[in-house]
């Protein structure tokens, strides 16, 4: 088969499986009311978990950040494009978070494969949750360690790896919050593990970064670890944060490392020193607004609540992301169709993306929606799911 005629029958493919996928157009600004390809919604698809991305003061900062440093970076970091806005927000990162430095990455994508495998190396052994997020598995295969796979949140499963490694080096990697379940690793029980076997921990908070932990510091506040406990701690600055980016944080000899040898590190441009300014302003936003992460929370436990006639659908999450499980792959697909004819903006996920027979719903909860959302989304839910699961197996 030629090149072309292969990629034609791989979308082909694609279609038949109803797995062809396709980009929806966003016509506004972030938020709980969009527009998308013409039409209003509201949007329960977002990882905004904090109504940042518009947020006035983060969008002031970046303004005033391109009258201070224009709009380009120019180089990469090691180069010339290393800004005082990039310096400055290093600097914040890590007093935030708790960790002696912090190194800025364009993308969350790029700070795993980049640390992942400029921290490996042939010999050693990398151990991640089955659930990690697949940047978190890219990096692991891109380097030339050997990676394996723990049952998700499995800590015994975890512990007997950590007997069988030997005199070999682990590098052990959690997401804290897990993307398509919502649930949290244990990660003071992953330290524990690791502190007993010599093992490297690498924490990724995407999803915890600004909403776990009383002052929005993430997974490590949320458990009350050091980051002695996860000397490799990841965070990503487009989903609570509201701009993008991320960072990995950890002691001085660690970020030193990684910017000799982060390949994702070096060989890319900086991202634009105004979104630094804005990601600036977006930690204080995070200290100060704290009601956002109030509110997110008595939202969550409001659609819980309103859906306990369902509770056997709904995954155990007590974060932002609520996944619904419906089971099969069509009747979840059929579902957000019928959703979003109704109005409602939310994403079916189907295997492989999740395990076979659990399709489910994506639904995500941010600081900007009102209690008025949650309660029509979770009506119209209710009069939709008795046609949709006939029976609901007893818990
Ligand atoms: C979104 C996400 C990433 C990727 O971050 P980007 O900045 O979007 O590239 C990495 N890990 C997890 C767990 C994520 O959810």
């Amino acid at each position: 088969m030629t090149l072309p005629n292969r990629l034609a029958a791989f979308v082909e493919q694609r279609k038949q499986q109803m797995l062809y996928r396709s980009r929806r157009v966003l016509e506004t600004p972030q938020g709980a009311e969009v527009i998308v390809d013409g039409r209003p919604l509201i949007n329960f698809s977002s990882n905004d978990y904090l109504g940042l991305a518009n947020h006035p003061r983060i969008a002031a900062a970046f303004k005033k950040g391109i009258d201070d440093f224009g709009v380009g970076s120019g180089a990469s970091h090691l180069v010339i494009g290393h800004s005082s806005a990039h310096y400055a927000l290093e600097e914040q990162l890590a007093d935030f978070v708790g960790c002696e430095r912090a190194l800025l990455y364009s993308s969350g994508y790029m700070a795993n494969v980049g640390a992942i495998n400029a921290l490996t190396e042939r010999g050693d052994i990398i151990l991640q949750d089955k659930l990690n997020h697949a940047s978190l598995l890219d990096g692991g295969l891109l380097s030339s360690a050997d990676m394996k796979r723990y049952n998700h949140c499995d800590t015994d499963a975890l512990a007997l790896r950590l007997q069988k490694t030997g005199d070999a080096q682990a590098l052990v990697v959690s997401d804290a919050v897990f993307s398509m379940d919502g649930d949290i690793a244990p990660i003071n029980k992953l330290a524990e593990l690791c502190d007993q076997h010599q093992a490297m921990l690498m924490i990724d908070d995407a999803h915890g970064f600004g909403v776990l932990g009383d002052n929005g510091k993430g997974a490590l506040e949320h458990f009350s670890v050091t980051s002695g406990q996860v000397p490799i701690y990841m965070a990503t600055l487009g989903k609570a944060a509201g701009v993008s980016g991320a960072f990995v944080a950890g002691e001085d000899g660690l970020i030193d490392y990684l910017i000799q040898s982060s390949r994702n590190y070096i060989y890319t441009t900086a991202i634009p020193p105004a979104n630094a300014v804005a990601t600036s302003a977006a930690l204080l936003v995070i200290e100060q607004e704290k009601w956002r992460r109030e509110h997110l929370t008595k939202l969550i436990s409001q659609f819980r609540s309103e859906l306990s006639e369902w509770e056997s659908c709904l995954m155990p999450s007590d974060t932002a992301i609520q996944p619904l499980i419906i089971g099969d792959a069509n009747q979840a697909l059929t579902l957000s169709d019928a959703l979003l004819q109704r109005g409602f903006l939310l994403s079916a996920i189907r295997p492989p993306t999740v395990p076979a027979n659990t399709a489910r719903l994506r639904i995500t909860l941010t600081a900007a929606h009102t209690e008025t959302h949650i309660s029509q989304l979770t009506n119209v839910l209710k009069e939709m799911l008795p046609s949709i699961i006939t029976k609901q197996t007893d818990s």
